[in-house]
């Protein structure tokens, strides 16, 4: 047992429905109790689809246990072809039904209905909504093309060199963090180095198209938590090539289009000194409408201009899924100047990579899915910004931390009518603003730190996020005990930012009032951070009482 009040990921058979409801042809029958209905919401409301997902529901209830349950698969699998005629039929079931144990995949295939039935064993209780995509995806690729995989060590045929190179998009599914978008703009970053698109799935693709990947020369793994299995299985069996470098940020991006040119063996050098071309500040109607403004981002420039010079060093913590963390660490150190002080992921599977970066960074990558490991790292850490999933909102809220969301999973907020991709470089324009947009103005903050006694923008406030300073911050300075300092819950306005970041008093460690009016001075963004160094500087040295010179002695000891 695990005590659970959020979870990152749904159950497996959630992922599996992503798969199908991404599809067109593709039925899944789903041996579930009543009341899994509820999953159908994530897509006809956080996705605002028009349609109900492709999922027919045995919807046991407790009365039917007495019966024949596995009659009701067999109903329901019949109903299902008369009704949907679908392709394809995917057959599984939820986790209360893996229980009872009724084999619904094995009883659909028996029933000899004339389209491929791929049985889905998905174990609910050791595997996750992502995992479960990733095999449906797989188990639906290969029953279709198990047929046609030539005979081992067949060479592959040479692309005729007059033909344009052919790909396909391997991984956007339903429900994925800006998938329908960022399909948008890697065909676009395809088409410009003179590459087609084959097929993308299983987004918008058929089972009838899914027999089409052998075609292509390469598969690009845009998505390698939920493509990676499937994509190692067609390298193995049509000796197709893996893409494997995820374009979000300008440098990947980069990377993404150099790592095609090598395996498509086609010149790629004309899109990446397009990609260096500067798009400046200036405004120039001929810029505007050059190639070099459409095939570069506007983030190089944006990161280097003046105004963005506060953001050099900024603390941020980053957690979500293993693909774009990896690529916001990737941007947030090199392309924007942050400093990496926590990285995580809940994606096991891809554990080790993140675990790299985090040592790269001299720091401990947090792999866990329980959120409340993830919120006590965030709090030791104290960043300055934490790019995270929907739960790091909710946490960064509570910790009085500007968060901006970076990967699934999400809110409704997060698939916005607007075209909003992360990948390419309108994906880097895009993360460029999103990500500053939560922090406090450059000179918001400069004021701040010299003129805190101001009525209207006291400590903690962003004027351009509209948030009044709360109560707290009015109190006068010297009176609030340093000691019981702790994050201020933003009870009243959930918008209301909150002043600093929590930190834990070490026991038998007092502030003397010199030396609590000096912390006070330090911005509030990073007092958090200095006041626990010091506080371990103390206790290490057996200092009970911080004075200014404890302050300082810490801070030159550590460097902060
Ligand atoms: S069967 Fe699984 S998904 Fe359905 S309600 Fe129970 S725990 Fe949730």
């Amino acid at each position: 047992m695990e005590l659970t009040l959020w979870t990152y990921e749904g159950p497996p058979h959630v992922g599996a429905m992503r798969i199908a409801t991404a599809m067109e042809g593709v039925h899944y029958v789903l041996h579930a109790p009543q009341g899994d209905t509820y999953a159908d919401l994530l897509f006809t409301m956080i996705e605002r689809r028009d349609r109900r997902p492709p999922v027919t529901y045995t919807t046991f209830q407790a009365r039917d246990l007495g019966g024949d349950t596995a009659e009701m698969v067999k109903t329901s699998v019949r109903e299902a072809y008369d009704r949907f005629k679908p392709q394809v039929m995917l057959v599984g079931e939820s986790c209360t039904a893996e229980l009872i144990q009724d084999q619904p995949g094995g009883l659909a295939k028996s029933m000899g209905l004339p389209i491929p039935v791929v049985s889905l064993e998905l174990p609910a209780y050791s595997k996750k909504e992502n995992w479960g995509a990733s095999e449906t995806l797989y188990h639906l690729v290969r029953t279709l093309l198990l047929p046609v995989v030539p005979a081992p060590n067949t060479p592959r045929p040479k692309r005729d060199p007059n033909i344009r190179p052919k790909a396909n998009i391997i991984g956007p599914t339903a429900l994925g963090f800006r998938c329908r978008d960022d399909i948008r703009e890697v065909i676009k970053l395809l088409a410009e180095i003179g590459v087609d698109v084959n097929v993308v799935a299983p987004m918008g693709s058929t089972p009838d198209d899914l027999l089409r990947i052998p075609n292509a020369d390469f598969n690009i793994c845009l998505y390698p938590e939920i493509a990676l299995t499937t994509c190692t299985w067609l390298s193995r069996s049509f000796g197709q090539p893996i893409i494997k470098t995820v374009p979000i940020g300008v440098g990947a991006t980069r990377d993404f289009i150099t790592e095609i040119g090598k395996v498509a063996d086609i010149d790629v050098s004309q899109a990446l000194a397009r990609s260096h071309a500067d798009t400046l500040g200036n405004w120039d109607a001929a810029r505007v409408s050059s190639a070099a403004e459409v095939g570069a981002s506007r983030l190089p420039w944006y990161s280097r201009s003046v105004d963005s010079t506060y953001l050099t060093g900024k603390r941020v913590f980053i957690f979500g899924d293993a693909t774009h963390v990896l690529a916001a660490a990737r941007m947030a150190t090199e392309e924007l100047g942050f400093t990496l002080v926590g990285i995580g992921t809940y994606s096991r599977e891809f554990a080790r990579e993140v675990r790299e970066v985090a040592k790269k960074h001299g720091i401990e990558a947090v792999i866990s899915d329980d959120y409340l490991a993830v919120e006590t790292k965030i709090a030791e850490a104290a960043p300055e910004l934490v790019l995270g999933t929907q739960m790091e909102r909710h946490i960064a809220k509570r910790l009085g931390i500007p968060c901006a969301v970076i990967s699934a999973p999400i809110h409704v907020q997060d698939v916005p009518a607007r075209y909003s991709p992360q990948m390419g470089w309108e994906g880097a324009n895009v993360i460029f603003d999103s990500w500053i947009h939560p922090l406090m103005m450059g000179l918001e903050e400069h004021l701040i730190g010299m003129f805190k006694e101001d009525f209207e923008f006291a400590e903690g406030h962003m004027s351009h996020l509209h948030t009044a300073p709360s109560q707290e911050s009015r109190r006068d300075l010297p009176s609030e005990s340093v000691a019981t300092d702790h994050a201020i819950a933003s009870t009243n306005n959930s918008n209301q930012a909150v002043l600093t970041p929590i930190a834990q008093a070490i026991e038998g460690i007092t502030w003397s009032a010199d030396g609590e009016a000096e912390l006070k001075k330090i911005p509030f963004f990073v007092r958090g951070k200095i006041k626990r160094n010091t506080e371990k500087f103390a206790s290490d040295r057996g200092i009970t009482s911080i004075t200014v010179e404890t302050l300082y002695d810490a801070k030159a000891q550590i460097g902060q």
